[in-house]
């Protein structure tokens, strides 16, 4: 009777050159139980349940995304938010923070209280996901005390918590300071989206006034000057509050100059951009008034000026990281042309399943490595927002992983995409690299194109900043 031992490995990916945020190397990918258990110069084909050939590939630990407003099913829509999180699978996104506001789904119910609002969060997306998910906790003016609320929220796994300085459900200064206090307090970071109120109010008017009820009035309603002026309150605030501060979606280089400012003084504050800022610019306001509705955003896109500060506060490590801001809006649904001024346009544009591909793709030759890259799409999320079993390939850590050809050449299309919107912001641009498969927990969900994974995959994922 012959005995055959198991293989040491479920999965083995061999041959590959694993990227790291502080160096590269090649190495054999071993994994077992869902955990990377090995990184070995060759791991032999006989100790692998199965081999992924990798020779001329790139291994880099699956993105991220801190940043999305992923939709929570209903009966209405029972798939849309499986369908984000496996677009976000397609795209090699191996996690995602989502947001509970107003329009993700989240019933009137709880609208006075963050904690029941991210209690009814994880009832209604439990078994749905899949990639692994985790919930920045929305913190709004309508609550009754989300101070209060923090501790609890904490420990259900929710680290970090998000105000807004705008929109109706925006908190005002007095409550930022108050939650700055608590977050401090209770281990959680505080995400802010920094426009000033009154500057926008007045910019709105202003357009309205000048007959600029179209796009174009949306982007010159919200200058630079406006997101500068709330990055620098918040950062005041949080200085005052000896808490540290996350500022949302940095687009302008005024807003980076304020951010690298407190971090010359010693504060700990940090900067997320997104791709949208990276690759696209202000004149999309210009075209024809569909299209160019698709890109109401805030902020709005920016100057290639401040495109390329973007890029520069990366590479220097001004900014942290990149996230996506997903909004699964689509054009014949909450962004449909009825004529109506910018003010009552859904704000937002899909993203989720394009962040590698953007980030990666349309990066100015030579600026950032590929080291650089996986810092701000894995490890510094993981790190900054709780997650260390993720953001890395280190033996011990989660089996996320994207096997990646950074030869390969892709144009972006809408029909070859499977997020829940209808459009994106990036039809037709021509990037580098394209994925291979894209393994999750130890297992390859999806390979060539193909996805080979299941509903409810995904786990919640519980966040601790300690
Ligand atoms: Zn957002």
């Amino acid at each position: 009777m012959t005995i055959t031992a198991a293989p040491r490995f479920d999965l083995v990916i061999r041959g590959g050159t694993v990227v790291r945020a502080d160096r590269s190397l090649r190495a054999d990918v071993g994994v077992r139980d869902g955990r990377i258990s090995a990184l070995e110069a060759a791991i032999p084909v006989e100790a692998a349940g199965r081999v992924i050939d990798a020779h001329g590939l790139l291994v880099l630990p699956g993105v991220i995304d801190v940043h999305t407003h992923t939709r929570i099913a209903t009966d209405d829509e029972p798939d849309r938010f499986f369908q984000d999180t496996r677009a976000a699978a397609f795209g090699g996104t191996t996690t995602l923070l989502a947001f509970d506001n107003p329009g993700t789904g989240i019933s009137e119910g709880v609208a006075g209280s963050a904690l029941a609002a991210a209690r009814e969060w994880l009832d209604r997306t439990r078994g749905d996901a899949a990639i692994d998910v985790g919930l920045s906790a929305v913190l709004t003016a309508q609550q009754t005390d989300p101070a209060a609320e923090l501790a609890a929220l904490v420990d259900l796994g929710v680290a970090s918590g998000k105000c807004f300085l705008v929109y109706d459900f925006g908190v005002d200064e007095a409550r930022l300071a108050e939650l700055l206090r608590a977050s401090r307090a209770a281990g959680m970071l505080l995400q802010v989206h920094c426009e000033d109120r009154a500057m926008l109010d007045k910019g709105i008017a202003e357009q309205l006034a000048a007959g600029e009820d179209g796009p174009r009035g949306h982007a010159r309603s919200r200058p630079p000057a406006c997101e500068a002026t709330g990055t620098a309150r918040a950062i005041a605030l949080a200085a005052t509050a000896d808490a540290p501060a996350y500022l949302v979606h940095v687009s302008s280089r005024a807003a980076v100059a304020a951010i690298t400012r407190a971090r010359a003084a010693g504060q700990p504050v940090f900067g997320e951009t997104c791709p949208h800022y990276l690759v696209l610019d202000a004149s999309r306001y210009e075209r024809p008034r569909t299209d160019a509705m698709a890109a109401i955003i805030s902020p709005p896109l920016r100057s290639l000026d401040d495109q390329a500060a973007m890029w520069d506060a990366l590479v220097a490590g001004d900014l942290d990281l990149v996230a996506t801001d997903h909004v699964p809006d689509r054009l014949d649904r909450e962004k449909r042309d009825e004529g109506q001024p910018f003010p009552v346009v859904s704000n937002g544009a899909p993203g989720v399943e394009t962040l590698l591909a953007v980030t990666w793709g349309a990066a100015p030759a030579g600026r950032m490595t590929p080291e650089r890259m996986v810092d701000v799409l894995a490890t510094t999320p993981a790190r900054l927002f709780g997650m260390p079993t993720k953001g890395a390939i280190e033996v011990g850590r989660d089996a996320d992983l994207v096997v990646f050809d950074p030869a390969a050449r892709r144009t972006i299309r809408q029909a070859d995409l499977h997020h829940a919107s209808d459009f994106t912001p990036y039809e037709g641009l021509e990037v580098t690299g394209a994925i291979r498969e894209v393994v999750a927990g130890g297992r390859s969900v999806v390979r060539d194109g193909m996805y080979l994974g299941t509903r409810g995959d995904g786990r919640y994922v519980a966040r601790s900043l300690g």
